[in-house]
């Protein structure tokens, strides 16, 4: 998508003038994600997350939240606030186990 105005680069800085879509001097997109530029300032080299890595993230996520929810509530009986607890404790360490594998690869 071509800017209509001149335009500075979020990538490298550099500036481009009104009308062009790639960025003259790193080929970045005019428009791009906060993913993409932190990508493209440590050198892209991180693979992008597959669809099933997304997923694991966001069900994670979504256990993670309903462990807190528990914390929250804090009703009867005492054994609930064990179990939000421990679902987010389990959370936790999966997402940093899963976040070191991936960054291995
Ligand atoms: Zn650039």
């Amino acid at each position: 998508m071509a800017i209509e105005y001149n335009w500075k680069c979020t990538v490298c800085g550099a500036a481009n003038v009104a009308g062009t879509a790639k960025c003259s001097q790193c080929g970045s997109s005019a428009i791009i994600s906060p993913i993409e530029i932190s990508l493209g300032r440590t050198g892209g080299d991180r693979p992008r997350l597959s669809t099933s890595e997304r997923f694991t993230l966001f069900a994670w996520t979504g256990i993670f939240g309903v462990g807190a929810f528990l914390e929250a509530m804090s009703i009867p009986p005492k054994a609930i606030w064990f179990i939000g607890m421990g679902l987010m404790v389990l959370c936790f360490v999966v997402l940093l186990t899963v976040g070191a594998v991936w960054k291995r690869k």
